[in-house]
């Protein structure tokens, strides 16, 4: 069965960035790059080599937790523009702080940029195997007198840091010689202190009314092991001092953050200018751009929120399904092209704003609306007794897998005296407008027969227990003359006889408000106890083959996925990733 691609097939719409990278391309802005002699690793210069005609994005996530829809959108961005604009994307691992790192996450995180369709190719890049120019970086800025060691205690840092309206003081370690300096930093790297016995700060300027640029500390003792380099290093440089050396070394074009680091920029430029008039890098040097990071309603992205949840067993792992992650979506059902899609409906943009989750919901379904065979289930379901079928008796009847694509061909579903059908489309006293099954009404059993209801039974307590009809054998859907049955309703079947028994599992929402945790209570409190359910549907035959990750449409129910986990063939298992239509505004 051939799969088109749905989603993320027209192209992106233009943001400011593409209107930057356009611009960059026409002036030829990167035109005179040349390989710029620094002193970074042989690897790197051997893949990253500049190029007039190429751009160089990446996407750098830290390993200290599984990828979430947030990053997705990071991620559509950064390869979007390297696919769009002849560049390259890097993969480059962020791990900097050793505590919180692990190989798991490192996986983790390939699988998922890999799942969501992008490729790397041999550029992916760690910054931990940049230690050794960044200390000698660090070593150039204390030989230049910008860079101090500081000896203050963390208090005693805090107090003279200043605050957004005061400026800040100097540290009396301030004016330390370079000599001291310098034989204080290697010291520092050969393990003669504690953790936090000293620091490492650039000398910028302590009265900068940004506080970014009050004398960063770029490098803290930390005597732990590192998941790449082991117990090699017992210092380790900052996320703001490394990052913009890790784009320089690299030689990244356009480094794209999002807007919390707007104010860091001065200091990503501080640090890399320095760097060049060192003559340790060459211009044009990378430059930080920064757009709205993505915030959903009723999802928590935070990754400490997120380590708690898995943590502390609220749910079931980073791939449950009702989590944001890659992992969970990927397991409930999402495909790549929805997220592809869904972040070129957003678009990209400097205004923070929150997005609804429907906004997903519905890429999801124009997604595997095109894509998606389509199955018959019943979820709640009541017996259908067909009196006037002989007992005994079954015959085929045929749907195709799905209504605009006649070249997937059709199935048989067997037909029988009893069926399933959904205990909903049965009402004994129905409202107005209700055109399904009532006694004395008529409606189709979808792809098969009209029937005419004649009554029911119930139990003492007036539960409905079956329903009978009557059909009419010339009725069959497909058969000439069947279309002078004239009925509104249409309703959807299994046969008892051949219906295959399986888990289903429905999902709502994680957190039952819109920002969990705000206020100062848990946000712990605001998950919803009823967010999955999990009930035994009635499949048609066909589905118990359902191979992992198999995904359908469930006439009239939604799009259902065979789960990547508990679910094999003849043992189906099936995760509702979305429903059929936004029923949340009723
Ligand atoms: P941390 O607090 O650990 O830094 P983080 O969510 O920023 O968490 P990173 O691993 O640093 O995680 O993120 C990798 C990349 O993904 C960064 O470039 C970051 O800007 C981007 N990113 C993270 N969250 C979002 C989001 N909600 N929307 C868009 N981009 C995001
Ligand atoms: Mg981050």
């Amino acid at each position: 069965m051939s799969k088109p691609d749905a989603g993320g097939a027209s192209a992106p719409a233009s943001n400011f960035i593409r209107h930057i990278v356009e611009n960059d391309l026409t002036r030829g802005t990167y035109a005179t790059r040349r390989w710029s002699g620094h002193p970074g690793p042989a690897s790197v210069q051997a893949r990253a080599q500049p190029d007039a005609q190429r751009i160089r994005t990446r996407f750098p996530p830290e390993p200290n937790g599984y990828l979430h829809i947030g990053h997705a959108k990071s991620i559509c961005l950064n390869f979007g523009l390297a696919r769009d604009f002849g560049g390259v994307c890097h993969m480059r691992f962020d791990d900097t702080n050793p505590t919180r790192e692990e190989q798991e996450y490192v996986d983790s995180i390939l699988d998922a940029v890999r799942w969501l369709g992008f490729d790397w190719g041999a550029n992916l890049y760690y910054a931990s195997d940049y230690f050794e120019t960044l200390y000698r970086f660090a070593e150039a800025f204390v030989e230049h007198g910008l860079a101090y060691v500081d000896s203050l205690t963390a208090q005693q840092t805090r107090e003279l840091r200043g605050t957004l309206t005061e400026p800040g003081r100097d540290s009396p370690y301030r004016t330390r010689s370079v000599a001291e300096n310098l034989d204080l930093f290697r010291r520092m790297r050969a393990g003669e202190f504690a953790d936090g016995a000293h620091v490492l700060r650039l000398k910028i300027d302590m009265a900068s009314p940004n506080i970014n640029l009050r004398d960063p500390v770029i490098y803290r003792i930390r005597h732990v092991h590192h998941h790449r380099t082991g117990d090699a290093w017992c210092v380790y440089p900052m996320y703001d001092y490394t990052h913009c050396i890790s784009d320089a070394l690299e030689n990244i074009t356009h480094s794209i953050c999002t807007l919390e680091f707007e104010d860091h920029r001065p200091l990503y430029d501080w640090v890399l200018e320095r760097l060049a008039d060192f003559g340790l890098l060459v211009r044009p040097l990378p430059h930080q751009y920064e757009f709205a990071r993505l915030n959903l309603g009723y999802v928590v992205l935070s990754k400490r929120k997120l380590i708690q949840l898995v943590e502390d067993k609220h749910v079931d792992g980073w791939d449950d399904p009702r989590l944001p992650t890659l992992a969970g979506y990927r397991r409930r059902g999402y495909t790549p092209e929805a997220f592809r899609l869904f972040t070129d409906r957003i678009g990209v943009s400097k205004e923070n704003s929150s997005i609804d989750l429907s906004v997903l919901e519905e890429a999801l379904r124009d997604d595997l609306n095109e894509r998606a065979p389509r199955r018959m289930a019943v979820l709640d379901p009541l017996r259908l007794i067909i009196d006037n079928y002989p007992a005994g008796a079954e015959e085929q009847c045929q749907a195709p897998n799905h209504p605009q694509r006649p070249e997937w061909g059709k199935r048989d579903l067997p037909f029988s005296r009893e069926l399933w059908i959904e205990r909903d489309d049965f009402m004994v006293t129905p409202p107005k407008g209700f055109f399904r099954l009532t006694p004395g009404a008529q409606v189709r059993l979808r792809f098969g027969f009209v029937i005419r209801c004649t009554g029911h039974d119930q139990d003492a307590d007036g539960n409905v227990t079956a329903v009978h009809c009557e059909y009419h054998p010339d009725s069959k859907s497909g058969t000439p003359g069947a279309d002078t049955y004239k009925v509104k309703g249409n309703i959807h079947w299994v046969s008892v006889g051949h219906a295959h028994p399986a888990e289903v599992r429905l999902f709502e929402r994680l957190f039952n408000v819109a920002s969990p945790g705000t206020g100062d209570h848990d946000f712990l409190l605001d998950l919803d106890p009823h967010s999955r359910r999990t009930i035994t549907g009635r499949l048609e035959p066909s589905l118990a083959a359902a191979q992992p990750e198999d995904r359908f449409q469930f006439e009239r129910h939604g799009y259902f996925c065979a789960d990547s986990v508990d679910s094999t063939p003849g043992a189906p298992v099936f995760n509702r990733a979305v429903t059929l239509k936004d029923s949340r505004g009723r």
